[in-house]
């Protein structure tokens, strides 16, 4: 189909404009739940830093370290390092969404010491994952060129590697949420209405990954449409 002065109309775009809608909210979510949390004082007044280093302790772990990064949300554990990073807004606070954040990482840290599967496959799925994104549209936009479907499929296959390795984040980022909030709850760190602060700050943040993962199903979608609609003009 060809719209206005030659240019090629691609009815597919909307499921990307779907996906980054969705997205969007996910991310715009995981903000204002964080701000809002973010407001809220531990009762006991313990920091972040403090509940992390409980938590890493009470687990036999002593050879993590916890370093400050910039940025807004960049919490991460690094297993390659075995460091523990939190944000700006996490490090040293006492809210009770910065040590929700600062527990969750602190479950990664868990899942690398006790050599949890899905934590070790996802990070085996990151090569494959990063060269899938990398060159599935290469590979597909040389395949309608030549004509060739085969060749177009095989980009489309490569794509199914991005989706592989979010749908094997999701029990990995669910996990560590899950061991956070038990601790936390167990160990008396945040209680009540605190602990359900910290729940609904995590939740917000695993609803990204989900988000994440419904988008990069439209785009494969999108690329099986573009490669058979391209067959069909063979
Ligand atoms: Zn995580």
């Amino acid at each position: 189909m060809y719209y206005g002065y030659g240019m090629y109309y691609d009815p597919t775009i909307i499921l990307v404009i779907i996906g980054a809608i969705i997205s969007g909210i996910a991310s715009l979510n995981v903000r204002f739940t964080y701000n809002k949390y973010s407001k809220i004082r531990s009762y006991r007044g313990t920091t972040s830093n403090q509940v992390a280093e409980h938590i890493l302790h009470a687990a036999g772990i002593y050879d993590v370290r916890i370093e400050r990064i910039r940025g807004n949300l960049t919490d991460h554990y690094s297993p390659n390092e075995k460091v523990l990073r939190l944000s700006d807004a996490v490090y040293g606070k006492t809210s009770v969404a910065a040590i929700g954040v600062a527990a969750h990482e602190c479950g990664h840290a868990i899942q690398h010491s006790e050599g949890y599967a899905p934590l070790k496959m996802r990070a085996a799925s990151v090569p494959l994952a990063n060269i899938g994104s990398w060159i599935s549209w290469p590979v597909i936009i040389i395949g309608l060129a030549l004509g060739s479907t085969p060749v177009a499929q095989i980009g489309v296959f490569l794509f199914t590697f991005v989706v592989v390795f979010q749908l094997i984040t999701l029990p990995v980022e669910f996990d560590a949420s899950a061991r956070a909030l038990r601790i936390l709850d167990q160990d008396h760190i945040l209680e009540g209405e605190e602990h359900r602060g910290a729940t609904k700050v995590l939740k917000a943040a695993a609803l990204t990954y989900v988000a994440a993962l419904f988008t990069t199903i439209l785009q494969l979608l999108r690329l099986v449409l573009i490669v058979s609609g391209g067959r069909r003009r063979d």
